[in-house]
């Protein structure tokens, strides 16, 4: 019944040897470093030499707030790829890798789904080309050279309750969100409080995605905080002398990776950074040489367009001067459904009349993200449950916002199934009709960034914060932050900081519970409801069922 899952339709795939992708996009075989057959690095002095040569288009895939299953996002960037080179244009597509760790608690992975992938994916959902096995090593690095630092006698004086840099690993273990570390004597140094993160919420993952070359890498890894001395001054990862040797670590890490789509199309795969207290987005390195190789680049930003649209568009766009020519925004019956009131356990149903309510979310993001100067297309992902009456509904409340929503078939069919709206972003992107501003410029205060954000995107009535708050990111203005960009760590169900308020509510408080600076990565995380940065693993985590077999083939993965 039904197709086959994700992993036997990625296991069939016909992949063709990684050399041959690569010349699709003029890079010569001895430019790539394989990683086996189907992967493989791009190095660096080539992509050096093409700087300064991005000149193909843009094209954003961002959401409406979607249903915990994610809407297809990613499915929809690998299918529209395949669409365009389809119908013979030359596009690249650049997406994030995949964290290792949550692969163990509930199954899905991050290489797109059905007959839009990413292939080898069972590789690129596991150990990959070693990017963030790198990242850990050198985030602990540090974090030992800290600890180091303190027990040979703390010449910067480090107030050892206030070392801010944690350890990561990439593994959903919630017993390690708070540990105490220096036990066990003197020889062991000084005990302290401390935890572990999940890697992709590492500064050096937000790093590693933003910074435009290896000197710009080593730069911002110095500019890290670290810790606070008793006066408050802050410590960074200069100070403590990490940042050439972790710049060392992460040498490789920092070239591109190359794989295909189960059509043999080009694509770039590289980083991972947390959509929350990070922003969400493949690295600024791989989009750039897309765009030099390629005239259309199709990427992804995580979560819906009221978080990753934003956060593409004020961060990574701003700081990497990038300018995006077409934005796609995914809509599913589903997620409209669920925005309009329906129950997750009710979404297989027809409701016309629920769907048409949860269309005010959809028009609300096209809004927003047309306020950027960027053009919307919608794509509707369509799923086996959806009726004829529920497509026409989103197509019409589309077209009273004046914007095109193109049904899309790529899951079931791969690019076959996508042919009208490639066909539609390309004439789209070549209209040039595109005028990208950020929503806030640098010199803005950094409280009126969160309020611009939070009344412009959100359309919240006010911003909610303590003095402690308001008083923190005056005197991070007053050490020279406060050009820094803003980046949103929210719930992404909802504009409101309430997960289950879906739809498009208004006049809302948006409390801020916390600042965060970023001084390496180069933003302020806003930080509105709790946020996870360790996840863990579910009652029945789906590690119990994966297993290889007889054949060496993976089983229960995805
Ligand atoms: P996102 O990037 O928005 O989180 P993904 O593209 O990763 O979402 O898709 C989430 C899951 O939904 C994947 O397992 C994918 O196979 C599945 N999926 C996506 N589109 C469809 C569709 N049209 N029909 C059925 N399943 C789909
Ligand atoms: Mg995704």
């Amino acid at each position: 019944m039904g197709q086959p899952t994700d992993i036997e339709i990625a296991r069939a795939a016909r992949k063709r040897p990684i050399q041959e992708i690569g010349a699709k996009l003029q890079v010569p075989a001895e430019k790539l470093l394989p990683y086996g057959h189907d992967k493989a690095k791009v190095s660096a002095d080539f992509i050096a030499a093409q700087k300064g040569k991005a000149d193909g288009k843009l094209i954003l895939v961002t959401a409406v707030n979607p249903t915990p299953a994610g809407e297809g996002k990613t499915t929809t960037t690998v299918g529209l790829g395949d669409g365009l080179n389809r119908i013979g244009k030359r596009a690249a597509i650049c997406i994030r890798e995949a964290s290792l760790g949550p692969n163990f608690g509930m199954k899905g992975g991050a290489a797109g789904g059905g007959y839009a992938q990413i292939v080898p994916m069972e590789d690129m959902n596991l150990h990959f080309t070693g990017d963030f096995h790198a990242i850990t090593a050198a985030h602990n690095l540090l974090a030992a050279m800290i600890d180091n630092h303190v027990y040979w006698g703390n010449e910067l004086d480090i107030d050892v309750r206030r070392v801010t840099w944690r350890r990561v690993i990439d593994m959903n273990d919630r017993a390690l969100r708070q540990v105490a570390t220096g036990l066990g004597g003197v020889a062991n140094g000084f005990a302290r409080e401390t935890g572990f993160d999940i890697t992709v919420a590492s500064e050096v993952m937000a790093i590693l995605c933003l910074a435009a070359d290896l000197k710009d890498l080593q730069c911002r890894l110095g500019d890290m905080i670290v810790a606070y001395r008793r006066d408050k001054s802050p410590v960074t990862c200069g100070d403590i002398g990490a940042d050439g040797a972790m710049t060392v670590l992460l040498k490789d890490a920092m070239q591109p990776n190359l794989v295909q789509t189960l059509e043999n199309n080009p694509a770039f795969v590289h980083g991972g950074p947390f959509a929350n207290i990070a922003h969400g987005c493949n690295s600024v390195v791989a989009t750039q040489t897309a765009l030099t190789l390629a005239d259309y680049v199709v990427t992804e930003a995580g979560f819906g367009a009221d978080l990753g649209a934003e956060k593409f568009f004020d961060i990574k766009c701003r700081k990497a001067g990038l300018k995006p020519a077409v934005a796609v925004i995914v809509a599913t019956c589903r997620a409209l459904k669920m925005n309009g009131g329906v129950d997750k356990s009710e979404l297989g149903t027809e409701n016309v009349a629920a769907l048409t309510a949860g269309c005010a979310n959809l028009v609300r993001h096209i809004e927003n993200v047309e306020s950027f100067g960027v053009p919307v297309i919608v794509a509707i992902n369509h799923f086996a449950t959806d009726t004829e009456a529920e497509v026409q509904a989103v197509k019409d409340a589309a077209a009273a916002q004046g914007v095109e929503a193109v049904l899309c078939k790529h899951w079931a069919e791969g690019s076959a199934g996508i042919e009208e709206l490639a066909t539609r972003v390309a004439a789209l992107a070549d209209g040039g009709t595109a005028d990208f501003k950020p929503l806030y410029p640098d010199e803005m205060p950094l409280f009126e960034k969160i309020e611009a954000i939070a009344k412009n995107i959100y359309r919240a009535g006010e911003v909610v914060a303590d003095t402690g708050i308001r008083k923190q990111l005056k005197e991070w203005e007053a050490a020279g932050h406060g050009n820094l960009p803003i980046c949103m760590a929210k719930t992404q169900y909802s504009f409101t900081t309430d997960p289950t308020i879906r739809g498009a509510p208004s006049g809302h408080a948006l409390p801020v519970r916390e600042v965060r600076l970023s001084a390496g990565a180069g933003f302020v995380v806003a930080i509105c409801g709790e946020i996870m940065t360790m996840p863990g693993l579910p009652r029945v985590p789906a590690a119990q069922a994966i297993t290889l077999n007889a054949n060496g083939n993976i089983e229960g993965l995805f």
